[in-house]
């Protein structure tokens, strides 16, 4: 029965390998490769994806489950064993009722759609993008269709966040809404009061990077494990747990979108190098959840980068790094600029308090879309209305406005939930994180992340995928999703940034 757990072990690293070097494909499809590539590489995808597909839901594996689950059965369910098999077993079913053809033809219109969806952003022309994202929509029914029971965008959130419903999202995206929608407000209303230009002008490139490296390397980026390097929509991706690829974008005229960009992808790219070794080339080598994921890259960008003991050791930095740029601008004022909330247009650019606000958009039409009341062609519409509605904004183009994301382009439809749900999660593992951390900001205002780091390793990211979302938020902080640490935490610094001055220091 050991020999079975051996066995298995063995096809599931082969599988993981291939899945692997799929993703690093897609790495170099965002950052490398030429552009006239498209075509074949989306063929190689497909192929790669049909082949570790095939080789997982093949009727040996299941066997083998079997097999391997009498000689785990007596093992204790927190060790690396008994959790690669029931996770196996969970995957092994739900993959089962995909078949192969499904999967390739689903990856295949991913890695097309991909840069049919950077031209049509380029020339803001929803018309261009339109058929890929028709064609995506009827992949993802055919995808639906499967499976049986749950309403239809179950079945996709299923993928990125195990076991959450549509129902379960739109409970906390409510309170959310009802606690977010007066303190976005009251910020629209003081947003002048706040000059954040310290951050914008001409700043190069390459300062820039040797500014964002400079940061992450404190983080615990190490130089011989990661890489960092520009894209058009920044993700990050771990092709294994000592290979660590971030990307980021750098506008020539703020130094906020690589910046907070990069810290963000850092915080993912932390959660995958903090990942037992012992679960290296296994299933279990990856986060637990989408929004378990998030929790860290959010963590890392709002609740350290854009927090006051950061500053004390960025500031000096960033004087350093663009020598003369903030000549006469205080280190407060460097904190209030980064922390400058306004309704905008963009997500990825948005403040901690109107984020939350662009996913509940996207929450809402996507489930229009799976559902059908929502035409494509009517998308664009839809979204400008909400933006009204949510932030209050006019959306001028469909570049800055439906266009704006690359999800949808690669079919993950369903993804999005995963932000917001990340960024209330995040909140709450940051409060124990705190108080188990009595020195944190001392040791942030001297530059120091690794204690914050190693505790998050401890009691998270070695974990990797060994048990389920729930029961991963469980075991860091004591119990479910809450969004009250969050509604409580961003009152709590919008009254720091508008109310008394002395709440700053
Ligand atoms: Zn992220």
């Amino acid at each position: 029965m050991e020999q079975s757990y051996n066995e298995l072990k063995r096809h599931l690293s082969e599988i993981h390998d291939l899945e692997a070097v799929t993703g690093l494909l897609f790495w170099d499809q965002q950052t490398m490769m030429p552009p006239r590539g498209a075509d074949v590489r989306a063929d190689q995808i497909a192929t790669l994806t049909r082949l570790s597909h095939e080789l997982f839901v093949a009727d040996e594996i299941g066997r083998l489950i079997e097999h391997a689950s009498a000689h785990t059965a007596t093992l204790p369910a927190d060790s690396d064993e008994a959790s690669l098999v029931r996770v196996a077993r969970r995957d092994w079913e739900k993959a089962r009722r995909v078949p192969a053809a499904l999967s390739a033809d689903l990856a295949r219109a991913s890695a097309l759609g991909y840069p049919a969806w950077v031209e049509a952003r380029a020339r803001s022309d929803f018309a261009a993008f339109q058929p890929y994202l028709e064609q995506t929509l009827d992949l993802k029914r055919r995808y639906i269709a499967c499976f049986d029971g749950g309403k239809p965008y179950d079945v996709l959130l299923d993928d990125y966040e195990p076991g959450l419903t549509a129902a379960d999202v739109q409970t906390v995206f409510d309170r959310l809404k009802r606690g977010l929608l007066p303190i976005v407000a009251r910020v629209a209303a003081n947003a002048d009061a706040v000059d954040d230009s310290c951050l914008f002008g001409t700043i190069p490139v390459e300062q820039q990077r040797a500014f964002c490296l400079a940061v992450v390397e404190r983080f615990g980026y190490d130089p011989e494990g990661w890489r960092l390097d520009p894209t058009a929509h920044p993700f990050a991706n771990a092709v294994a747990t000592t290979d660590v690829r971030l990307t980021t974008r750098y506008d020539e005229t703020s130094l906020a979108t690589a910046l907070f960009g990069t810290i963000h992808e850092c915080g993912h790219g932390l959660y995958e190098n903090g990942i037992s070794p012992a679960l290296e080339r296994t299933p279990l080598a990856r986060g637990a959840s989408m929004a378990l994921h998030e929790s860290q890259s959010r963590l890392w960008e709002n609740l350290v980068g854009r927090g006051r003991p950061f500053w004390r050791f960025g500031y000096p930095l960033l004087r350093e790094c663009f020598p003369g740029r903030f000549d006469g601008v205080e280190e407060a004022a460097v904190y209030r600029a980064v922390n400058k909330m306004q309704p905008s247009l963009i997500r990825v650019e948005a403040d901690e308090a109107t984020y939350p606000l662009h996913i509940i958009l996207r929450f809402e039409l996507e489930q229009a879309l799976i559902d059908g009341t929502l035409p494509p062609r009517e998308l664009p519409d839809a979204w400008n209305a909400k933006m009204r509605e949510y932030l209050g904004i006019d959306v001028p183009d469909d570049a800055r406005g439906v266009l704006q994301d690359v999800h949808w382009s690669e079919g993950l439809i369903g993804y999005f939930p995963t932000y917001a749900l990340g960024t209330v999660i995040a909140v709450q593992i940051w409060e124990h994180a705190r108080a188990a951390l009595p020195d944190m900001d001392a040791q942030f205002a001297r530059g120091e992340f690794l204690g914050l780091c190693d505790w998050l390793r401890e009691h998270l990211y070695r974990d990797g995928r060994k048990f389920t979302p729930p029961e991963t938020l469980d075991r860091v902080v004591g119990g479910p999703i809450d969004p009250e640490p969050f509604l409580r935490y961003l009152s709590r610094k919008v009254d720091a940034l508008h109310g008394t001055a002395d709440a700053e220091h």
